[in-house]
């Protein structure tokens, strides 16, 4: 297979429809492998698709972790940590994603509450006054078998064999069987990182804890790995594969919806024949 025929072949479709992404990130790659309609539908049509409570939850408590790893190690407490989110409150509560959430006072308590638990969930995982932080936040950028890669990586620190990427998760950890799909994204930021000449001798994703409702708390879990450049090959493989599917599908316009499970919560089922009928039928519901 020609990768950069591939690669040119989405530059060409890139170049047709100025508002299809130019690169392809973790999350991007991913949602194109569940339904490539989904992908066009968020990334060439740019349907709206607002945020709803888990995902302002996790934007709130990775701006709290992004400044708590910001203060000098010894000042990392948790009440420093409860400091900023006090501070960091009033911005995400005047948010128009926020305020479109039109929550309840006990429902809001209930938002802070849980991403408060998150925090905690981070500090049980991670002792903050022992991280050497490198950067927070991190914009990676790189090609990667002739893939325009871009991601942001939460975390990179100095571990004693090199650099460490972290990427924190809001949300329910994986079982066993999905761990390795989970991994993807942060080989892949390794392996972008390592395109930018840094040393990575680690990834991990830690999971805080609360997955959303207050109800179906976690234990805060981490999931590490030393560096694996098969693991990379294999990430980077899917990746590039990827986007050979989106290649494909920008040269034909053929986008196929892939009707499932994930049908029920997606947002653009109105726009979605196949989507709805999927829906009706899972839930019993009259055509
Ligand atoms: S409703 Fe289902 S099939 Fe349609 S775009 Fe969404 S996930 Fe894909």
């Amino acid at each position: 297979m020609n990768v950069e025929t591939h690669a040119d072949s989405v530059t060409a479709a890139v170049a047709r429809d100025v508002k299809a992404p130019r690169s392809l990130s973790p999350s991007g790659a991913s949602t194109f492998r569940q339904c490539a309609r989904r992908w066009k539908f968020r990334y060439i049509d740019k349907l709206p698709d607002p945020p709803g409570e888990p995902a302002l939850r996790g934007t709130f408590v990775h701006h709290v972790l992004e400044e708590l790893l910001a203060v000098p190690p010894l000042h990392r407490t948790l009440g420093r940590a409860r400091a900023i989110c006090r501070d960091l409150w009033p911005a995400l509560a005047g948010n128009a994603d926020f305020e479109a959430l039109e929550l309840s006072t006990d429902d809001e308590r209930a938002f802070r509450w849980n991403a408060w638990r998150d925090v905690e969930g981070f500090f049980e995982l991670v002792d903050p006054t022992g991280v050497d932080v490198v950067d927070r936040e991190r914009d990676l950028s790189a090609t990667l078998d002739g893939v325009p890669f871009r991601g942001i990586v939460d975390l990179v620190d100095r571990v004693p064999d090199g650099l460490r990427i972290t990427d924190y998760k809001t949300g329910r950890p994986p079982g066993p069987r999905f761990v390795d799909s989970r991994l993807t994204q942060v080989w892949l930021y390794a392996a972008a990182a390592a395109a930018l000449g840094d040393d990575v001798s680690e990834v991990r994703l830690l999971y805080l804890g609360e997955t959303g409702n207050g109800r179906d708390r976690r234990e805060p879990t981490e999931i590490a790995r030393p560096f694996e450049l098969e693991a990379v090959h294999a990430a980077v493989d899917e990746h590039r594969i990827t986007w050979d599917r989106i290649a494909e599908a920008a040269s034909t316009g053929q986008f196929e919806p892939t009707p499932g499970l994930l049908c029920s919560w997606c947002p653009y089922r109105d726009d979605c024949p196949e989507g709805q009928l999927e829906h009706q039928r899972r839930n019993g519901l009259a055509a």
